[in-house]
């Protein structure tokens, strides 16, 4: 089955193809021809994975996914959450975003978080909601140069490293995108068999 990943982000295609390239043929957007910026203007993880997923479906016809992924921190009311991409401004840019978070966080003990991912998918029309959650905490300081946004000041639950300081398979195995990524490969695999 051919699935186009409704992504602009490099690193997503890469984590997600590395997992689904060897059970489905994974399609990026350069590859259908489409260049445009997908608007994700919802309130939620869920509406803007739908509205990612829908814009392809629509305009290209193709069966495809998407994915939508905030940062929950405790101690800031479950904040930044949907709003993570753009936590220090419009020009979305993923260092500013982590160097606010280590100053707002800087006198909190709770140390809490959360990353979650929800991914939409839509075949011939019909749309599924998969999800995956990582928990852990946010460090003071940014630690590897692996990974991407916020991976730097987050330490999964249960291991040493950030996510920044593991390798992709390692990130892969335990993280809120693989995890909802497995749900996805599970019912794929179900649906065609
Ligand atoms: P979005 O899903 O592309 O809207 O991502 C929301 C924000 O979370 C962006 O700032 C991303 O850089 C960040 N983000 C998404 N996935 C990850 C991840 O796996 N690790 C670290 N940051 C992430």
């Amino acid at each position: 089955m051919k699935l186009v990943f409704a992504t602009n982000n490099k690193h997503k295609l890469t984590e997600v193809q590395k997992i689904l390239g060897s059970h489905f043929e994974i399609l990026s957007l350069a590859e259908i021809g489409c260049n445009e910026d997908i608007p994700e203007t919802a309130e939620t993880l869920e509406g803007n994975a739908l509205q990612k997923a829908h814009f392809v479906y629509g305009r290209y016809g193709y069966n495809c996914f998407a994915d939508d992924t905030g940062l929950e921190v405790e101690a800031l009311n479950m904040a930044p959450g949907v709003y993570s991409a753009r936590y220090a401004g419009p020009q979305r840019d993923s260092n500013d975003n982590m160097q606010k978070l280590i100053s707002v966080m800087d006198k909190i003990n709770n140390r809490k978080a959360r990353f979650k991912t929800v991914i939409a998918l839509i075949i011939d029309g019909k749309e599924w909601l998969f999800e995956g959650i990582v928990d852990g905490e946010i460090l003071k300081d940014p630690r590897g140069k692996q990974g991407f946004g916020y991976d730097p000041v987050f330490k999964p639950e249960g291991y040493d490293q950030s996510f920044a300081e593991m390798d992709l398979s390692l990130k892969n195995t335990i993280s809120h995108r693989g995890r909802a990524t497995a749900k996805l490969i599970d019912f794929l695999s179900k649906k065609e068999a």
